[in-house]
């Protein structure tokens, strides 16, 4: 892992012009291509079959892990759902709120947030139809209450891939996509990895620990220092 974050920021420095909002890039980050854990394994059954499972392998070589954000170019990450607005927060008034519920119309597309591999797409429970991506990073992100999924699992996708067409399956009241943002099975709010109001990902490194304790630390974008300089 600390060789291709050695990497990367090896390439950040030899172009440092390199704009984070640049668009038709090649990406030099993107999830998938740095990997720090390898989705080329198939999925467990457990992993198939549960929304909340470890991911194995993810501290193995260390009791933390470091996820920076803030080296992924504009290709490399995605908001689940353009011009959605959030209308129930992480946490919520039972505290038992998982994700972000965002709403935008019924029917509108749902967008990976970052590349990854499907790891779960079926019915499950409350979530109604629901879609888990594994991303390379340590990250998972999860679409719930879907129309229609347009992606399998096993599926290998890109992040801004259209997977799934939002609906109100499961509990839901009204057509929105509960969007959520784990490390190793267990849920954090999506808002500290993404502004909701701007639809942004935050530039920022997340440190995982094995424990379930994340540090976050924002970072100044590489193309601002570059024009401070
Ligand atoms: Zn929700």
């Amino acid at each position: 892992m600390k060789l291709k974050y050695l990497s990367l920021v090896g390439l950040l420095l030899l172009f440092p012009t390199v704009c984070l909002q640049a668009l038709g890039t090649t990406s030099n980050g993107a999830p998938g291509e740095s990997g720090d854990i390898s989705l080329k394994e198939d999925f467990t059954d457990r992993e198939q079959q549960h929304i909340q499972v470890p991911t194995s392998g993810l501290f193995d070589d260390a009791p933390k892990i470091t996820i920076d954000l803030s080296t992924l170019t504009r290709n490399d990450w995605c908001y689940p759902m353009k011009n959605g607005r959030v209308i129930s927060p992480f946490g919520g008034s039972r505290k038992n709120h998982a994700g972000i519920d965002i709403k935008t119309f019924a029917g509108d597309t749902i967008y990976a947030a970052f590349s990854g591999r499907v790891r779960f797409a079926k019915p499950y429970s409350g979530y109604g139809n629901v879609i888990v991506l594994r991303h390379s990073t340590g990250l998972e992100t999860v679409y719930s209450h879907n129309k229609r999924h347009l992606v399998r699992i096993g599926d290998f996708v890109k992040a801004g891939q259209p997977i799934a067409i939002v609906g109100r399956t499961g509990r839901a009241t009204t057509e929105h996509c509960h969007f959520e943002v784990r490390i190793n099975g267990k849920a954090y709010n999506p808002a500290r990895f993404f502004d909701t109001t701007l639809r942004t990902l935050k530039s920022m490194k997340v440190i995982a620990y094995k424990s379930g304790v994340i540090e976050t630390y924002n970072v100044v974008p590489a193309n601002n220092i570059a024009e401070a300089e």
